[in-house]
């Protein structure tokens, strides 16, 4: 059986590719390399925000494109912040032909359409019920129905490749090693999370002293196996995560929720000696990034007073408070910063001097400007004044890595040397160049998913001569 295109992962990113090809005309193989029906895959995982860069996806494209631009401090990639700008509002409507639902969340302002039905929110994974898992099997259902092929259990290698274009796909099925033949090859297996060695010599960090906050899928093979045969990788040194409890590394209920990170981003995270070092005012994202660069990640630790905790009753998709202490996360509480030091095992000299010149930062625009810096255009910062006060320890979280494979605004990789190699695309989080810089910017998982896969399935089309409809 001759496939027209063949696709490497079945997420949303491999599966918006494969349906958006087979409305076109073609035939496309779509491989999976986990052999369950219900295979785990961040796609599944997933919440289903979607948004561009925080904004809804019926925004003005020229804004949407600016805020790529703009969030990543220009680390992004002109051509495809552009094509995500201009295509996100009919990716939605692309999404809603297949079947996809969408709704507002009830406890936030932001407008932003997710997917339908909203998954529980409660602390702990809880995607079964959610529209995540439920578009994911409708597509692959409707795959089917197009002519199309999702085969699971089969797990992509080598990518073959001869005088300059790419020829098939070196495969394996249950240790068989097999190769396929084809014009046109998606790379859409997730990112390399899953892969200590890239994660360490990319990111810079040891996965071993971060949460896992995914499925446990995207090792990188995709990266491997293009980067083989000389495409281009960028923006590797960055992750999307968030900041969790530190007592999720041996307790399943505390991920992928709650999150610590508006308790961050409005207060204070120390290191053990009671010094700060990130600029929390960044967000949970980065400072889930710059706690992972640490030298001892696993002695961080957010420290607020009672008003933030009385906060954290309303913020966030599963508000901490009190979701994290009832799903056993550690919340320390004392009536002094003393007592909270000793208890928290934080220097307590070192707590006291921070808090004390914080204070008189953000409560006074006193003294010397902070090291490091607090920004405060995004989250404003809560002075810590008000007792009892609070500490829970914190662990950063990765979700999925925000760099991978240089890709235009047509779905082609690129090579070294920036230009397509024939046959070759790739959509969702192998993808790089739209996300990272140096504030770890987060444009959205799931739109790099659904719009670079329709991007990548229709330049296909065109290209076998068989442009789809509409
Ligand atoms: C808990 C959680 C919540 C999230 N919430 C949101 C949200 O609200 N909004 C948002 O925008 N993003 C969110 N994301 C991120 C988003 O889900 C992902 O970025 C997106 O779904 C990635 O899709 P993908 O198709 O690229 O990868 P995946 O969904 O990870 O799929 C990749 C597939 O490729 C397969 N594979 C890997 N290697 C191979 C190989 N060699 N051969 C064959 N198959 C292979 C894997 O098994 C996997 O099934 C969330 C993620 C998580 C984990």
């Amino acid at each position: 059986m001759a496939f027209d295109l063949i696709i490497i992962g079945a997420g949303f990113a491999g599966l918006t590719a494969a349906n958006r090809a087979a409305e076109s005309g073609l035939k496309p193989l779509v491989l999976e390399a986990s052999s369950e029906e219900l295979y785990r895959c961040n796609s599944r995982f997933s919440t289903g925000s979607l948004h561009v860069a925080f904004q809804p996806p019926s925004t003005e494209s020229a804004t949407l494109t600016k805020a790529i631009i703009d969030n990543t401090d220009g680390a992004a990639r002109k051509d495809l912040a552009e094509a995500i700008g201009t295509n996100a509002a009919r990716t939605i409507d692309w999404l809603k032909e297949q079947g996809a639902a969408f709704e507002e969340h009830p406890r936030r302002t932001d407008h932003m359409p997710m997917l339908s039905p909203l998954r529980e929110m409660r602390a702990g994974l809880d995607w079964e019920g959610g529209g995540a898992n439920a578009l994911l099997q409708k597509l692959g259902q409707q795959l089917i129905k197009r002519g199309g092929e999702l085969r699971r259990g089969t797990r992509a290698q080598n990518l073959l490749y001869q005088d300059g274009k790419i020829t098939g796909v070196e495969v394996v099925t249950d240790q068989v090693s097999q190769t396929l033949s084809t014009r046109s090859v998606v790379i859409a297996d997730g990112g390399f999370q899953a892969n200590a060695e890239y994660v360490q010599q990319h990111i810079g960090c040891d996965i071993s002293q971060l949460q896992r906050r995914n499925a446990g899928t995207g090792a990188g093979d995709g990266m491997r196996m293009a980067t083989e045969i000389g495409a281009a990788a960028v923006g590797l040194d960055s992750f999307y995560g968030h900041v969790l409890s530190r007592d999720a590394m041996t307790n399943d209920n505390l991920w992928p929720y709650p999150q610590v990170d508006l308790i961050c981003a409005t207060n204070i995270v120390v290191d053990g000696n009671g010094q700060r070092f990130a600029d929390e005012g960044l967000g949970g994202i980065s400072v889930a990034n710059t706690i992972a660069r640490l030298d001892n990640p696993l002695t961080a630790t957010a420290i607020f007073d009672s008003r933030s905790w009385e906060d954290a009753k309303t913020t966030d998709n599963v508000p901490p408070n009190p979701s994290l202490p009832d799903a056993g996360g550690t919340v320390i509480e004392a009536d002094t910063l003393r007592e909270l030091a000793v208890a928290a095992n934080v220097n307590s000299a070192g707590l006291s001097v921070t808090i004390a010149l914080y204070n008189e930062h953000v409560a006074y625009s006193a003294g010397e400007p902070l090291s490091p810096v607090r920004s405060q255009s995004t989250y404003a910062a809560q002075p810590i004044m008000d007792p009892p006060f609070y500490a829970i320890p914190i662990c950063a979280g990765i979700t999925v890595t925000s760099g991978g494979l240089s890709v235009n605004g047509k779905g082609q990789v690129m090579d070294t040397n920036d230009q397509p190699i024939t046959g070759l695309y790739a959509a969702g989080s192998t993808v790089g160049g739209l996300e990272g810089g140096p504030r770890a910017a987060y444009v959205g998982g799931l739109i790099k998913s659904f719009c670079i896969g329709l991007l990548a399935a229709e330049t296909i089309a065109s290209v076998h001569g068989s442009p789809p409809a509409n």
